[in-house]
Formats: C-alpha cells, structure tokens, sequence
C-alpha cells in the first residue's frame, strides 16, 4: 500500500514535488516507491534518455546546462539526474555545486536531481534507473543522465541511454586511448568542448582518425565543436541528439537497445535480490560457517563449498 495514495496520480501530470518524493522513496529502497514503479511503468517508454560521460572538468554540466535551455526554447520538458557515487555530501551540497543548472530550478519543466546513495537493492546504478522510469512517467521529453565519478556504476547506468554522448575536450588523450583499446564503446555523439583551445583541431583529428578504425555501416558517429559556456555549438548538439533518435527508431535499433538494457536491467536485480537472501540464509547457519572452515584450511576449494551452498539453498 503506496504511503500516499495520490502519488502516481500526481506523478503522471508531471506534478515536480510527486516526482521528488517519488525518487526518494525509490533512492531509500521504501517498498513504497517499488509499489510507484509498478503502477507508473505502462506510461514510460515515452522519454529520450540521453546519457553524458567523459572525464571530470571536461564540462559536462555546463553543457547539459545549456543543452536543457535549448530543448525548453523547442518546449521540451527535460530532467537531469546527476550520478555521483562517490559524493559523501548531501544531496543540497551537490547541487549547490552544480551552478550552470541553477538557472533552471525555479522552471517547473525543469527537473534536476543529484543522486549519491546507493540504495539497498541492486546498489547506485539499480536506483539511479528507477529514478529515471519515474522522470519519464511524470512527461518529461528529455532525461539527461549525467555522471560525476568515474567507475564501473556510471558506465553501467549511462549503458542504459537511449543515446550516449562521449564529451571530451582538447588534449583528453586518456579518453582516445581508451576507444582505441575498446575500453570505452564507441559513442553515439561525440562532443570536443572548450573548443576555443588552440589544440581542438589536433583533437577533432585525433577523434576522427579512432572513428574511422571503427566498422563505417549504420548510424556515424558526428563529432560537435562546442563552447558550452558560451552555448556555442549546442543547437548543433541538439539536432544530432534528435537525429539520432530518429535513427534509431527508423531502423530498429531503439527497441533492441532498449530490451538488452531491460534485460539486463531484470537480471542485475534478480541477482541482487538473490544474493541478498543467500546472504541471509547463509549468515548464521553452523553448516556454511564449518564449510568455510574446511575452506580456510585448505581442505575444499571455494568452488566446491559454492556448489554445496547452493545445493542446500535448491534442497531447502
Ligand atoms: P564537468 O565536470 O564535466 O561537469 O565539467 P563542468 O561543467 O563542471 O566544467 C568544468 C569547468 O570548465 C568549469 O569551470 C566551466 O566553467 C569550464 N567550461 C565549461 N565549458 C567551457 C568552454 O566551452 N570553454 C572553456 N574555456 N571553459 C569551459
């Protein structure tokens, strides 16, 4: 039973307090915002979800500062959820940061929330994604996924996107190397920001020359010059943003992305929640700590003592 039975009622008109507490209750693991999800996922689907990542100082949040004054001026509503796992700070202080953003808090089809708890079930990335059905139950056009940190969750939440834009800025050899090793996959959109360095040119070349290594059929990845302090190059932005969108939903392609995230979106909380409770069958259990005992003393391998775990978990 929702705490507050209005909720997705006022969820689903876009009302913004509905949407804050609504991820909250999400955020905080609350059954309550699970039961939310639930009722509001037939209407999701509707949002383009575009995910940001580079490195820290390259400029992202000014960018999609910009980026969201630019689909407001086209009518989009837009939210912006900032992932920062390892952000000790409350959310006010985080956002405080965040001062290219500020302008947009008192516009109602503005909605931006920074997230740095990691939720009991699933962790970060599980929360994050949940957040990111609410902002799309509750109408918004756009949902810009940004990341603070760099690390394994935030790879994993901007997978999800529909669209992913790498932004990178002159002299970001780190991020070149990784797409030529195939650490990182090649992006959808590529932006160069701070392009008034003198050393953009050499980066365009360099990005240019890593895009062509890669297989040349489908969707080319377009490489933006922008100033996003200045907002140059941000229209531009937005208008590949769109194509791709198009794209992908002429060829397909949107619908495939999207059930391989759903996929494995499901799969990452079923083992969450099964870890959890082999953790709790296992904790106090006299039979596990004696096989971890013959464990520690070298008299069966980790694998074995799994297999039996489980075996007992399958039989129980
Ligand atoms: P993030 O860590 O990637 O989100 O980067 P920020 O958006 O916080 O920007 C980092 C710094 O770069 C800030 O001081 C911005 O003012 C600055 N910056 C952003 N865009 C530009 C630009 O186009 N040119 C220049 N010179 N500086 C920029």
């Amino acid at each position: 039973m929702p705490a507050d039975p209005d909720l997705a009622k006022r969820l689903l008109e876009g009302d913004k307090r509905a949407l804050a507490r609504a991820i909250s209750l999400v955020e905080n693991d609350d059954p309550a915002g699970w039961a939310l999800v639930r009722e509001v996922y037939p209407s999701t689907g509707r949002a383009s979800v575009v995910g940001f990542t580079g490195p820290p100082g390259v400029g992202k949040s000014t960018l999609i500062g910009a980026l969201t004054k630019a689909q407001r001026a086209r009518g989009r509503q837009v939210a912006v959820l900032s992932i920062d796992p390892s952000s000790p700070f409350t959310q006010g202080a985080l956002l405080g940061d965040r001062i290219r953003l500020a302008e947009h808090f008192l516009d109602a089809g503005v909605f931006i929330r920074s997230m740095a708890n990691r939720g009991a079930l699933g962790g970060l990335s599980e929360a994050a994604l949940q957040a990111a059905l609410l902002m799309d139950a509750a109408g918004k056009d756009d949902v810009f996924l940004e990341t603070v940190g760099v690390g394994q969750a935030e790879v994993d939440i901007i997978d999800h996107a529909d669209t992913i834009v790498l932004v990178l800025q002159p002299g970001s050899g780190d991020s070149i190397q990784a797409l030529k090793a195939g650490i990182m996959e090649i992006p959808d959109v590529i932006v160069i920001n701070k392009a008034d360095h003198p050393l953009t040119d050499t980066m365009v070349r360099e990005v240019r020359g890593v895009l062509s290594l890669a297989p040349q059929e489908g969707w080319r990845p377009p490489i933006v010059r922008a100033e996003a302090a200045r907002g140059e190059g941000v229209d531009e932005l937005a208008e590949h943003l769109a194509a791709h969108r198009a794209h992908i939903e002429e060829e397909g392609t949107l619908n495939q992305r999207r059930r391989r995230n759903l996929m494995n979106e499901v799969l990452a909380l079923a083992t969450a929640r099964m870890r959890r409770r082999l953790e709790e069958s296992v904790r106090d259990d006299a039979d596990v700590q004696s096989l971890l005992d013959r464990v520690v003393e070298r008299r069966l391998d980790p694998a074995s003592a799994a297999g039996s775990i489980l075996e007992r978990q399958d039989g129980g």
